[in-house]
């Protein structure tokens, strides 16, 4: 609707009463058709949606009720805020037409004062709906399409990749480690991150592509008439625009990477969310394949493993090493803090364990929640440092070394999480869910059957 000029379709038999409403209506600056009875009207509303009917009752052919009943079982693209003229005035002739859909009515003859007042009304409530479809169709925080209105534009450019056997791909993106931002700079810290991270990638879109706030830090692009191979290109030099882009948020230095999952359409692809499932599987890769990178989905005959194109990456689980599946350290900490201190740390990252350094940054031992709360009964408890309650004699693993390895070594102990290093100091985190997930998504039956 344009809302400071609606549409508005006046309906009266009365030539006479018409041109005095159309001047009065058209006077007051509002934009005006008319229609002689009611089935003239209907067929003006096909033609054109009008945001206001005002509507004589009595009519030849289709009178006002009836037009009333067919307004609302119409499929029309908004709503219609509809208005009886009537000489009627009975309680039961009022519920009759409201039952039929009137939204308003005004006594015969017409006051100008009156239709006007009504028609201020009306505009009001079309107002509110348009702001309600606004707010169902774009995101508050980053002003993208929500997932409803991606998935309407996707069933549409569907159906031209149908007629006209165009390619179209799908990418799916989330931000990577995104809870540490908030865990360290605070939700509205997050939030603009989010808002500045849309703007580039709105940025770097074509105006045949549409994208939209898939979830919280997920985003999904449309790529109409671009092949998976293409989608991929596209992906990672947004990947790397991204992670070479330092923002400046509140006087806070921060840069974030994310990682991409892109599917193009085939033949055994058989509906949007089908592609869309498939762009989030190849996510899912690239998040366990070491985040900040592209992962394509290639749709094969038999399988429905996910390969990379942009990054040779090798699924097997024997083969995979510690780097490509661990995740970032949140914190470490110094044997020389205090518990105290290192329990601050600890609620503000939520993470289990944390490695715990000397001068050098060489890892010394392993801090966890658990030995925190040991230490809790301590004598002297607020001085107990780092190193008096952590853990020692820990097995940490080095970055090169085989997954395989780290799971017989977890599958033996009582720990949950390998601490991985390089040159002694520590670089990242492999708990028992991480392998655990590595194993659902790789076809090798072997090591499964081991955990059960
Ligand atoms: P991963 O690399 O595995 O994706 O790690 P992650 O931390 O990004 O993923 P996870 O799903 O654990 O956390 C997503 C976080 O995104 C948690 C949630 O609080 C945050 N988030 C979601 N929506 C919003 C939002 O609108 N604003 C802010 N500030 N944070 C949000
Ligand atoms: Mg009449
Ligand atoms: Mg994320
Ligand atoms: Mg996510």
């Amino acid at each position: 609707m344009a809302a400071e000029n609606p549409d508005i379709l006046l309906v009266d038999d009365d030539p006479a009463i018409l041109r005095l409403l159309v001047r009065c209506v058209e006077t007051a600056g509002y934009h005006v058709r008319c229609a002689a009875d009611g089935r003239l009207a209907m067929a003006a509303i096909e033609r054109q949606c009008p945001d206001i009917l005002v509507t004589d009752w009595e009519m030849p052919n289709v009178d006002g009720l009836k037009l009333c009943q067919w307004l609302r079982h119409q499929n029309l693209p908004h709503y219609v805020y509809s208005i009886f003229l009537t000489v009627r005035t009975r309680v039961e002739d009022l519920v009759s037409a409201l039952k039929a859909g009137a939204d308003d009515f005004i006594k015969k003859p017409v006051d100008r004062n009156e239709l006007l007042a009504r028609l201020r009304c009306g505009t009001r409530v079309l107002e509110l709906e348009s702001r309600l479809i606004r707010l169902a169709k774009c995101d508050p925080l980053t002003g993208l399409a929500t997932r409803r209105s991606f998935y309407e534009q996707a069933d549409r450019e569907w159906a031209r990749a149908d007629r006209h056997h165009f390619p179209l791909s799908c990418v799916m993106m989330d931000i990577d480690f995104f809870k540490r931002v908030n865990d360290s700079y605070g939700h509205p810290v997050g939030d603009e991150v989010l808002r500045r991270v849309s703007a580039s990638l709105s940025s770097n879109l074509r105006v045949s592509d549409y994208i939209s706030r898939y979830g919280g830090e997920e985003f999904c692009v449309l790529l109409p008439e671009t092949s998976e191979e293409g989608a991929a290109v596209w992906a990672d030099q947004l990947r790397e625009k991204l992670a070479q882009t330092t923002m400046d948020v509140e006087g806070r230095q921060i840069g974030v990477t994310a990682s991409f999952g892109v599917a193009g359409r085939s033949h055994s692809t058989k509906t949007p969310e089908h592609l869309v499932d498939l762009a989030d599987r190849a996510l899912l890769q690239a998040k366990r394949f070491g985040r900040n990178r592209v992962v394509c989905y290639q749709d094969t005959d038999d399988s429905s493993t996910a390969r990379s194109d942009v990054h040779d990456v090798n699924l097997s689980f024997a083969t995979q090493r510690a780097v490509n599946v661990m995740s970032d350290i949140a914190f470490k900490l110094h044997e020389g803090e205090t518990i105290v201190q290192a329990t601050e740390r600890f609620l503000q990252h939520h993470v289990d364990v944390a490695p715990v350094v000397d001068d050098e940054g060489h890892l010394e031992g392993v801090l966890s929640e658990n030995d925190i709360m040991a230490a809790m009964f301590w004598p002297n408890r607020r001085s107990i440092t780092v190193k008096e309650a952590m853990k020692s004699d820990i097995e940490a693993f080095d970055e090169q070394t085989p997954i395989m390895d780290i799971y017989e070594s977890l599958c033996r102990s009582w720990i949950r999480n390998a601490i991985i290093v390089k040159d002694q100091q520590p670089t990242g985190v492999i708990s028992q869910e991480t392998l655990l997930r590595c194993f659902s998504t790789t076809n090798d039956p072997e090591p499964v059957a081991m955990l059960k």
